[in-house]
């Protein structure tokens, strides 16, 4: 091993000193620096280390104790051995000088050659010792350091490997699951707390016991092999499966497991979370339940709502129907109809009949606020019809007048309804001016024809009375005298046959049709001499049964032909010696006019058309009758009613009570 050179420095400001100094110390193993000033010198320190400086104390400038000095106060320079050059004859505390800066040794010129190298070999040794000491230091240090940085990481190494076991235990402690280890032999290795709960075993209870306690095995295990509810570890491993857990009570429950493996060096362990599910199950069915309820609800509402949907459109189409329907019956009605809006009285539609009957034309007529159709009471009041929405009427007789100024015979009828949210009067004009002029016709027809039919019965009525007081008046003749009882009975012949001629001419008279309060009693009682007298005739009898009745609207000469008409149908029934009996009386608020013979009666397919205009079973017969009175009927608000049997025929005439707010 070759010696590495050591640096030694000269400084001398005296050339030849320094070439002394050389020739001396030459050497392969120094490497000799000079300097000629401290200045210079301190440089080289600065720069390189050396084994020894060999300076001289008398320098200009910087000399040697100052350079010394500054040598001596750095701290990398501090430990170079400084070896004062002086002269022989400088005083003794000139060298103390030298010591207390820190030299190390004198050398005195001019110096002596061996003694010189002997020491500066000294100081190289010295160096060398120095260096190598400082490199085993240096070695050391970083050793020291290297050990101390790896005691540090083993420290942390070691706590954090006690943090991670107390938090896994933590971990497993605190764990609502359990967590068991087994080996891979099957062998229980550890247990969280979870299990007391969840299984009922103490951790101590299963010490030695195989993991496949715990779950119900639906295959018998192989004896190498592990099997968790029938599934070798290998198909559990990393990933959630369901089991069936079985308790220490022998209890089962749904769980979910998974399991990992760890491996340590040669041994291989298995780590098994069991979760209990039961609840979870059980949520979730209810879940199930509830959806399946809902669904059914849902299900049952939706076709409920199918239902109503189909109701509904029934409905609309019954509606679209009925519309079209009213649309239909509206536009071809015989009668006169029109819509009127109940807002302004304006007219929104009329149909066919009514632009017929009236003369004008649907434009004149639509739109318009004005009455254009002067509706009238048939009663004779110049009263125009109230047709406004609040007046509800049914067949009311009115007249009306067309455009050409013709007045016209009708029933109105007013209805109010809806259409598109608009209030609405419908007018229902049924014209009757035919039928009213048929009708007109046909009583008179009738009555002409009664008045032919009672001729004979006339004569006879008045025939009898004349023969009376012939035969008194003859006997006065003879006797020349009169008792009054005589008169009087001759007048009352007299009267009465006067009373059969009134009565008998106002029939044929044509009195035009005036209703106004009487009592039906007295209109009877008018009109009885001419049926006694038609009873007479034909040896039958007449009884007039009257009761107390409150006063009708009547028009006197159409109840007069109505109450005639049924008396003589039930005289002309009779056979000699019968009985007709006219009774009135009060049922049900009604009044009642009953005609009842002892006739033959009416067989019930003769009931059915009786009434019918020229419908009779008389020779002589008009089949007129019963039609007017029908038609008297009606004008009076009365209804008429047959009842019969074998042993004769009851007729019944209803009148309504009449209340002031009827005419
Ligand atoms: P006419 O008396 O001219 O035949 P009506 O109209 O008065 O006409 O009567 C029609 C028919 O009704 C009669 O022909 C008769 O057959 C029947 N009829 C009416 N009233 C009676 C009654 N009281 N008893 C039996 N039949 C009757
Ligand atoms: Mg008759």
């Amino acid at each position: 091993m070759t010696k590495q050179k050591v640096n030694i420095l000269m400084v001398d400001d005296h050339p030849e000193n320094i070439l002394a100094l050389e020739a001396v110390l030459a050497s392969e193993e120094y490497n000799l620096i000079s300097a000629d000033s401290g200045e210079q010198a301190l440089r080289y320190v600065l720069q390189e280390d050396f084994a020894v400086i060999l300076l001289d104390v008398q320098m200009p400038g910087l000399n040697g104790f100052e350079t010394a000095k500054l040598i001596k106060a750095r701290e990398k320079s501090r430990h170079i051995p400084i070896v004062f050059i002086t002269a022989i004859n400088h005083p003794p505390d000139y060298i103390s000088e030298g010591y207390s800066v820190g030299a190390i040794d004198y050398i005195v010129k001019p110096f002596q050659p061996n003694s010189l190298r002997s020491k500066v070999d000294q100081f190289v040794k010295l160096h060398r010792k120095y260096k190598e000491a400082k490199q085993d230091s240096q070695l050391l240090d970083t050793k020291t350091i290297e050990l101390e940085q790896t005691s540090a990481r083993l420290d942390s190494i070691k706590l954090d490997l006690r943090k991670t076991r107390a938090l896994a235990k933590l971990i497993a402690d605190i764990a609502l699951d359990t967590i068991i280890t087994f080996n891979s032999a099957g062998y229980i290795l550890t247990v969280n707390p979870a299990i007391e709960k969840m299984f009922g075993y103490k951790a101590a209870d299963l010490a030695g016991d195989r993991v496949e306690k715990l779950f119900l095995q639906s295959n018998q295990p192989r004896s190498s092999e592990v099997l968790i509810a029938g599934q070798s570890i290998s198909l559990l491993a990393d990933k959630i499966s369901e089991v069936i857990a079985v308790r220490k009570s022998g209890v089962t429950f749904p769980a979910d497991i998974q399991i990992r493996q760890a491996n340590f060096e040669n041994d291989c362990i298995y780590v098994c979370s069991i979760r209990d599910i039961s609840e979870r199950k059980l949520q979730y069915e209810n879940l199930e339940r509830l959806v399946e309820a809902r669904t059914l609800e849902l299900l049952s509402a939706n076709t409920k709502l199918q239902h109503e949907i189909e109701e509904r459109k029934i409905v609309a189409d019954n509606l679209r129907l009925s519309q079209e329907r009213f649309r239909k019956i509206f536009e071809s009605s015989p009668s006169l109809m029109a819509i009127a809006s109940c807002k302004d009285g304006r007219y929104i539609d009329v149909n066919e009949s009514w632009v017929a009957f009236t003369g004008y034309s649907r434009q004149e007529v639509l739109d318009q606020v004005e009455n254009k159709l002067n509706i009238t009471f048939v009663s004779g009041q110049p009263d125009l019809v109230d047709i406004s929405c609040n007046n509800s009427l049914r067949n009311a007789r009115i007249r009306y007048y067309t455009k050409a100024g013709q007045v016209r015979e009708a029933l109105l009828s007013l209805e109010s309804f809806e259409i598109s949210g608009e209030q609405c009067q419908l007018l229902v004009v049924t014209d009757i001016t035919e039928r009213v002029f048929l009708e007109n016709k046909m009583a008179r027809f009738d009555r002409m024809n009664l008045i032919g039919e009672m001729a004979a019965g006339i004569a006879h009525e008045i025939r009898n009375p004349m023969t009376t007081v012939r035969g008194f008046l003859q006997m006065t003749k003879q006797r020349g005298k009169l008792s009054p009882s005589h008169i009087d009975l001759m007048i009352e012949e007299l009267d009465r046959a006067n009373a059969i001629i009134t009565e008998y001419l106002s029939l044929a008279k044509d009195k035009p049709t005036d209703r106004r309060l009487q009592s039906l009693n007295q209109v009877v009682e008018n009109i009885l001499p001419l049926i006694q007298a038609e009873a007479i005739r034909s040896d039958k009898f007449v009884i007039f049964d009257s009761k107390p009745c409150p006063m009708l609207y009547l028009d006197e000469k159409e109840i007069r032909q109505l109450v005639l008409n049924l008396a003589l149908n039930g005289l002309e029934a009779m056979s000699t010696g019968g009985i007709l009996e006219i009774k009135t009386y009060i049922e049900n608020k009604t009044v009642i006019l009953a005609v009842q013979d002892q006739g033959i009666g009416m067989k019930p397919e003769l009931l059915d058309k009786v009434g019918t205009p020229f419908f009779t079973t008389k020779e002589q017969g008009t089949g007129l009758g019963v039609a007017v009175c029908y038609s008297v009927a009606a004008r009076h608000d009365a209804n008429i009613e047959y009842e019969s049997c074998e042993f004769g025929t009851t007729v019944f005439v209803r009148f309504r009570l009449s209340t002031d707010a009827d005419n």
